[in-house]
């Protein structure tokens, strides 16, 4: 991938993007607008799927199961095999949309590729691993174990922060269990998904599996809904805000659906008296200002000794002063755009929200580069100090903001750690292993993920993903969550050649 892209023409480099993935760019026309973070400029018309559509594409999901889920599953993990060999020819490309669309650095638009490249790894191995259980039965001459089944279609919606790894983690997984897939993207970054989307359907084409396997659909709020409301959807796996978990939670409930949520973090890391606080200074600014904020996992507290506060701030505040912000295809800046101008309108109301509620604005929060990029939205990442864990602090606001807050007692910082209403991930910066201890036990952090002298974000594929309460509860990626994708059979076979009964019941 270029590292000084900056003086080519974006959309051009976009076309040929989409070309090398295999999608038909002269075709390409319709009302929803792919535009980019990095210029505000248009990139492509795309057709918007109708109600109509999604209900199609649900259908021909629904139709290619029953082959699919009769391929052996170390056969089906072929196909995924080949999609990562794909990913890893087409890596550049597909990091070219996606810093396009979502206005990533150079190298995170890169490891966001390389993260669909490591799960399409972990979901060929566990092809093989699909591991049911066999326990003693009470019975003599029985067999008790469990079976692992296909659930059928999943339906993925995803955000437009990770445009592709969050749906691969969820893409290879289900393919490899048995179920076909319906992909819904955030509209915001349309074409990352058609880039990937194509690369998979070349990996089916290559290994002969059922075409219809998977499908996309471009489609706004309305048309998910319909994925959501469709009874075939066995699984709905959604990625997003809060307030969309809200919406889709209760409608896939009320069909008796299954769903995998996976919505926003209001992270937090401690910083411990005895921290080592350079190693905490770089885990500090790359966890609240890696993807201009954007992260679900992004640090938005700060939890800092008061013994320490004083020199970590001066610190941070200095790193601050050094980040360069601007066009992400140039490998010296560190800090990209925004998503839009919603997300800069969101940010300064909640710089103001916090001055109003006591807090001192320590360094940036002002739009930089308006003047060259008028439809653009780069902004100073923020450092806040905050007297208390006010209301504007209890929320997610998507955008680089840190709030700083001071504890005297472990206790105390883990209390306010926890006293959110999200709970995706947290850290603590400490030297002292009773403390990390402390923290990662049951009465410690009540998130996700929580790690000790590492940031909140950037998490390896290996490891289960997602948080508690109002993150929603699911896992997805690594350990074992790829049982979400299946549905358990418990089998009792009985070779005794007797009928006796559990518990001892006597009947005829
Ligand atoms: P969003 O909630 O606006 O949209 C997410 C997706 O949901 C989009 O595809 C959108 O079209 C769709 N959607 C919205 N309302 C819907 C409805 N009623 N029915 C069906 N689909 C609907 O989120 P966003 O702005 O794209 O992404 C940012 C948010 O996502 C942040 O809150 C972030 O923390 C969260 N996020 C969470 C994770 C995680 O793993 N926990 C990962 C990435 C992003």
């Amino acid at each position: 991938m270029s590292q000084t892209l900056q003086n080519t023409a974006l959309t051009t480099d976009v076309h040929r993007a989409l070309r090398a993935c295999g999608v038909d760019v002269d075709g390409l026309t319709g009302e929803l607008e792919a535009r980019s973070p990095l210029t505000g400029e248009v990139l492509a018309g795309l057709p918007l799927a109708s109600a109509a559509d999604v209900g199609a594409a649900v259908g021909r999901a629904v139709e290619a199961f029953p082959a699919w889920r009769d391929v052996p599953a170390p056969v089906r993990g072929n196909v995924v095999k080949r999609w990562g060999e794909l990913l890893t020819e087409h890596k550049e490309d597909l990091a070219v949309l996606v810093q396009a669309e979502a206005g990533k650095i150079t190298s995170e638009a890169l490891g966001e590729v390389q993260e669909m490249i490591d799960i399409c790894d972990f979901a060929v191995g566990q092809s093989r691993m699909l591991y049911g259980r066999t326990m003693p039965s009470e019975r003599p001459g029985h067999r008790l174990m469990e079976t692992w089944h296909p659930l059928g279609v999943v339906g993925v919606v995803s955000a437009f922060n990770f445009p592709v790894a969050v749906y691969s983690w969820n893409t290879a997984l289900a393919l490899v269990c048995g179920d076909t897939v319906v992909w819904k993207p955030s509209e915001t970054v349309a074409l990352s998904a058609m880039g990937s989307h194509a690369l998979l359907a070349r990996a089916v084409r290559d290994c002969g599996a059922p075409a219809e396997i998977h499908q996309l659909v471009l489609a706004d709020r309305e048309g998910g809904q319909s994925l959501v409301d469709d009874p075939r959807v066995a699984l709905v796996s959604a990625t997003g805000s809060v307030r969309m978990g809200r919406e889709v939670a209760p409608r896939v409930a009320a069909r008796f659906g299954r769903c995998l949520l996976e919505l926003g973090g209001n992270n937090a890391a401690i910083v411990a008296p005895s921290a080592d606080l350079d190693l905490a200074l770089r885990g500090i600014v790359f966890s609240a200002v890696g993807t201009a904020g954007q992260r679900c996992t992004t640090l938005r507290r700060l939890i800092v000794h008061e013994s320490v506060v004083d020199v970590l701030t001066e610190k941070l505040v200095q790193a601050y002063g050094t980040l360069s912000i601007g066009d992400p295809r140039e490998t010296s800046n560190l800090v990209g755009p925004l998503i839009d101008e919603r997300s800069h309108d969101a940010m300064q109301q909640a710089l103001r929200a916090a001055q109003e509620q006591g807090g001192t604005v320590l360094a940036g929060g002002e739009r930089v580069l308006a003047e060259e990029r008028p439809e653009a939205f780069y902004v100073r990442p923020a450092v806040v100090r905050m007297p208390a864990q006010t209301e504007v602090v209890q929320e997610e606001t998507f955008a680089p903001i840190l709030y700083v807050l001071t504890y005297s007692e472990l206790a105390e910082a883990i209390e306010l750690q926890n006293g959110v209403p999200q709970g995706l991930s947290s850290a603590i910066f400490t030297n002292d292993q009773l403390e990390a201890e402390r923290f990662l036990s049951s009465a410690g952090s009540d998130c996700g993920i929580a790690n000790v002298n590492i940031g909140t974000s950037g998490a390896e594929i290996g490891g289960a993903f997602g948080g508690e309460k109002e993150t929603g509860g699911g896992r997805e990626s690594g350990s074992d969550s790829w049982k979400a994708y299946m549905r358990q059979a418990t089998n009792t076979v009985n070779y005794s050649g007797e009928l006796p009964l559990a518990q001892g019941v006597t009947f005829i």
